[in-house]
């Protein structure tokens, strides 16, 4: 028999996609994009999006308040919807209840939910609740829209577009750490890093404004790491792209703290959760966006054939490996939301 972890999640999801059934005509884009772009009528388009988290895979209530929970449940779909170019509206919720809960707890869960969702313009509209016999499960659902003619997928990227990234990387995956070292009762936390990992801002005004000027080639939320949904977007563009790593975004905060485990760039590469979006564009709209004052780096471009590069001041180059999440592959860390 096959073993999961053979496949890894990556591998897992497109098996599934094989058993779907087509329809070419209402389903724009199905399985594989941050969110699915739905055909309504011919002028109107529904995005959709759903993400699990599970306690002790996702988050560790240890490391979490249930404020930065609910807040946090919400922000990784908004943040999908905000990969598309599209408009956050409609909000869907479905727990598993352990009984070590109260209902204080779930209401400041929802505290942090709705108030994600109202700074974005969505609302909470249904969902389902039951009893966890384990830990606790959230699976969040966000429906959107979008102008069909302005979504922006994965795979419009083009040999020759240069790669931008909002926003600074790997201050999520730091922040974790030091969050589980307080856990632990070994050493402080520094507040931006963890406040970027317990609250994300998903990037929603940048995704539309870019998704409005028509400048982004393709787009992806950074969830799993930049090495790894870059990968995504090389794989389903059919490109390469080479990136310099001196040019990655990292924050000063992640540049001074003391006592990481890893060098900060890591962080950045493999350590995901950072809900920035990466995205390309056409050199020639490169004053575009800077018109829309947007806060972006400019860390590599796309090239021909299919391999990733990671390429130093001294013109040294590596292969750069997809060393993000896979739930099925390394799934090495605990208290992670993926
Ligand atoms: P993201 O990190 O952007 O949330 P994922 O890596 O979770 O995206 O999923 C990639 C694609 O696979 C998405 O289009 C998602 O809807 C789809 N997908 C993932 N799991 C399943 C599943 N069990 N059934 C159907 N589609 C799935
Ligand atoms: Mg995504």
């Amino acid at each position: 028999m096959m073993k999961i972890s053979s496949l890894g999640e990556f591998g897992l999801i497109d098996r599934i996609r094989r058993t779907a059934a087509r329809d070419a005509k209402r389903v724009s884009i199905g399985i594989g994009d941050d969110a699915a772009a739905l055909v309504l009528s011919s002028s109107s388009t529904l995005l959709a999006t759903t993400d699990m988290l599970l306690e002790g895979v996702h988050f560790d209530l240890a490391t979490t308040d249930l404020f930065s929970l609910g807040w946090k449940s919400a922000a990784v779909n908004l943040s999908d919807i905000a990969a598309m170019g599209g408009t956050p509206r409609f909000c869907l919720t479905a727990l598993g209840i352990p009984s070590s809960l109260t209902v204080r707890d779930l209401e400041e869960f929802y505290r942090g939910l709705n108030a994600c969702l109202k700074k974005f313009g969505a609302v909470l509209t249904g969902g389902d609740t039951c009893r966890s016999r384990t830990g606790l499960v959230i699976s969040v659902s966000v429906l959107g829209e979008a102008d069909k003619k302005r979504i922006i997928t994965r795979s419009g990227a083009r040999p020759g577009d240069l790669l931008f990234v909002t926003g600074t990387l790997g201050d999520s995956a730091a922040g974790l750490e030091l969050l589980q070292r307080k856990a632990a009762a070994k050493g402080s936390v520094n507040r931006k890093l963890t406040e970027k990992h317990l609250r994300p801002v998903p990037r929603v005004t940048e995704g539309r404004k870019l998704a409005v000027a028509g400048i982004a080639s393709s787009m992806i939320d950074v969830s799993d790491g930049l090495s790894s949904d870059l990968r995504h977007i090389c794989e389903q563009s059919g490109v390469g792209a080479e990136v310099f790593i001196e040019r990655i975004p990292l924050s000063k905060e992640l540049r001074s703290v003391k006592g990481l485990k890893q060098p900060p760039v890591q962080y950045a590469l493999s350590g995901g959760e950072d809900y920035e979006l990466l995205f390309t564009a056409h050199p020639a709209n490169t004053r575009k966006l800077d018109s829309l004052k947007i806060a972006a780096t400019e860390i590599g471009i796309i090239t021909g054939g299919g391999s990733v590069l990671l390429k130093d001041d001294r013109g040294r180059d590596r292969m750069l490996a997809a060393t993000g999440y896979d739930h099925f592959r390394n799934s090495r860390r605990r208290g992670a939301v993926r």
